[in-house]
């Protein structure tokens, strides 16, 4: 069942929407999030997905092409939508805006998802961190808004398992080797923190996946035994 597609509220946490589109801002008649037209431009990722990044799956096995040659360090990557149309929009307008409207509605598609395509155990859900003055300047952390949303919606705790040690530049532009090297030790659990055997690591986009590697070793460091990868869209 979609949350786009069939109005689903959570008991427990209920979606509460403005009565125009998030995106277009065109009316609604019900406060149901977004326009039938946006609806349609989010264009869910296929069933068929592969367990390296959660995107589409473009090969006959169970990992795509670009995952096949490598080792993710995660067991398990769920993703909602190609980083594209509408799907890219909502994320780019919620990142920048901290809409927490949008944060709601992307939190409860996630959590659909992973109910739908992540069979691995959770007891926690924890957000890529931002740079302390980063996230000063923003004025929030979008991951840490999704990762709260998701927890509300699968029930469980969200708290704030890693910090950033030093400050990165950013990643675009960079190859693979040296998006590696940028984060290398850039991310440790927080002092005093208890990180839990399984963790369900959420970030609003997957590129290249280097930021949430980075981030899934810093938790298995810190005593995770398991930890999944869940993102708004595979880019
Ligand atoms: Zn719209
Ligand atoms: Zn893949």
């Amino acid at each position: 069942m979609s949350v786009l597609n069939h109005g689903f509220v959570p008991a427990a946490d209920a979606l509460i929407f403005p009565e125009i589109c998030m995106l277009c801002h065109a009316d609604l008649s019900a406060a149901s999030g977004l326009c039938s037209c946006c609806e349609e431009r989010m264009e869910p990722l296929p069933t068929e997905r592969c367990a390296g990044c959660g995107g589409r799956l473009d090969t006959v096995v169970e990992l795509c092409r670009e995952c096949l040659p490598m080792k993710r360090p995660w067991e398990l990557a769920v993703s909602c939508y190609g980083f594209h149309g509408a799907a890219r929009e909502a994320v780019l307008r919620f990142k920048y805006s901290g809409d927490t409207a949008l944060a709601s509605l992307l939190g409860a598609v996630m959590a659909e998802n992973w109910q739908a395509y992540g069979h691995a155990k959770a007891e926690a859900v924890t957000a890529v961190p931002l740079h302390w003055f980063k996230e000063l300047r923003r004025g929030f952390n979008q991951s840490q808004l999704l990762a709260e949303h998701v927890g509300c919606h699968l029930d469980l705790p969200a708290p704030k398992l890693l910090r950033r040690t030093r400050w990165t530049r950013s990643q675009a532009g960079l190859n693979l080797a040296r998006r590696r090297r940028n984060l290398r030790r850039a991310f440790a659990a927080g002092n005093g923190v208890t990180v839990p055997e399984h963790v369900i690591l959420v970030d609003d986009v997957l590129t290249t996946g280097s930021t949430l590697a980075a981030c899934t070793r810093a938790l298995r460091k810190a005593g995770a035994l398991q930890v999944s990868v869940l993102s708004v869209a595979r880019g």
